[in-house]
């Protein structure tokens, strides 16, 4: 694609307009809002008037004139739109690892005869762990964890529950849900997904489906900030019977009736705990305004030009320098993000990110690159190849202090 091709690609994008509600430092490609949005400038304002309004003047009051109260309802009503839920299906709360725990817990009780979860092995690590900690509470399951080719055959009758991340979070394979769904339920399994790499980032469609339970991040393509409140979503089939096992009290059915017993709440509140983070749950609020007047069907359109431009133009680069293509071409087989494996990976990102192009690498050898299309426009993906390869043109990445692996990678 020529630089002519690409800058009517931006002309023509009927998202352009949106880079405008973010605050964007000068001169950077952001392609890591896979793992942190960037900064929603609705958020920056209105986390202002939280702390010097609600909190600094309204006190204690806030709870009930604001409704701090109902945010963990209100924001998940708002996630809801996004994942193909209806209001009082979602709420967000806690992080999606504790999330994980209480909704896998509750499906295993839905399923008493059966002590079975499959999943991949190569889902994100807190998913597997999460399971694993639940099998020791529970004195011991059959953790069924495969490979991507075996899943398939995984699933049997035995099967309580398949616990699967949409998009693989290193190499951005996306699994069919409607598909896996439907297998699971013919065997008599239920399903939880995990929508950490797609909330925000593609249409998804839980109900149409027939998914059971879902929980996914706030802090990614949904730009909630750093450690924001995650989600989880209860069919309304299931939830009268989705037993809460964190029993805390905010998500007793009277919660200032202040009795011993504990009684859940009828609705998905029982699935809430304790008192929800008011600052952090009123950024994402915040940070979901973005999203109410997008069509996410064009941000898919856009992701796949995005994604589809970056594998084009990483073509001959990848041939040069030993870049290996980890993402699915097929675009139902991906999500929204784009990853090459690189024995160097992690010294090459180090060096990239020192160029002003954001991504990130995963162990092993994994360069990843995510695409917001909210916030980015296909001039930015050429410049971010260009930049890639200066990097690898002049072996910036051979400075040893890009080979220093830091805490977080
Ligand atoms: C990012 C991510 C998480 C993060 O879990 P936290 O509890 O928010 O730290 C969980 N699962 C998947 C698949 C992820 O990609």
């Amino acid at each position: 694609m020529t630089q002519a091709e690409i800058e009517a690609l931006d002309r023509n994008d009927p998202l352009a307009a949106k880079r405008e509600a973010f605050i964007i430092p000068e001169g950077l490609v952001y392609l890591d809002g896979n793992s942190l949005g960037v900064l929603p400038k609705a958020v920056q304002q209105h986390l202002k008037h939280v702390v010097t309004e609600q909190w600094g003047q309204g006190l204690i009051r806030s709870w009930n004139t604001h409704g701090w109260v109902d945010l963990p309802l209100r924001v998940g009503a708002k996630i809801a739109r996004l994942i193909g839920a209806e209001e009082g299906e979602v709420v967000a709360a806690d992080s999606t690892s504790v999330n994980l725990f209480k909704v896998l817990l509750a499906a295993l009780r839905l399923r008493p005869e059966r002590r079975v979860v499959v999943s991949d092995v190569e889902n994100f690590p807190t998913d597997l762990y999460i399971a694993q900690g639940v099998s020791a509470l529970l004195g011991g399951l059959e953790l069924r964890f495969v490979k991507k080719s075996e899943l398939e055959e995984a699933l049997d009758h035995q099967t309580a529950v398949l616990m699967l991340t949409e998009v693989d979070y290193r190499t951005g394979y996306r699994y069919d849900m409607a598909r896996l769904t439907q297998l699971a339920h013919e065997k008599g399994a239920l399903v939880l997904w995990d929508l950490a790499h797609s909330a925000g980032a593609f249409p998804v469609h839980l109900n149409q489906h027939g998914v059971d339970f879902a929980v996914g991040c706030g802090y990614k393509y949904l730009n909630g900030g750093p450690g924001a409140p995650a989600f989880l979503f209860v069919a309304r089939r299931h939830q009268q019977r989705t037993f809460p096992f964190l029993s805390g009290w905010m998500g007793h059915q009277t919660p200032f009736a202040f009795v011993p017993e504990y009684v859940a709440a009828e609705d998905i509140r029982r699935l809430t705990v304790g008192t929800p983070a008011v600052l952090s749950m009123s950024a994402l609020d915040a940070a979901l305004e973005v999203f109410a007047d997008v069509d996410l069907e064009a941000v898919r359109e856009k992701s796949l030009k995005l994604t589809d431009l970056f594998m084009e133009l990483m073509e001959p680069l990848a041939e040069r320098y030993g870049f290996e293509l980890a993402t699915p071409r097929a675009h139902a087989e991906r999500g929204s993000q784009v990853s090459y494996r690189h024995p160097q990976g992690y010294a090459i990102m180090q060096a990239l990110i020192g160029q002003g192009v954001i991504g990130d690498f995963r162990a092993p050898d994994i360069m990843r690159f995510g695409f917001t299309p909210l916030y980015l426009r296909f001039a930015d993906v050429s410049e971010a190849v260009e930049r890639l390869e200066r990097v690898m043109q002049l072996e910036l990445w051979k400075d040893p202090r890009f080979s220093e692996r830091a805490k977080v990678t």
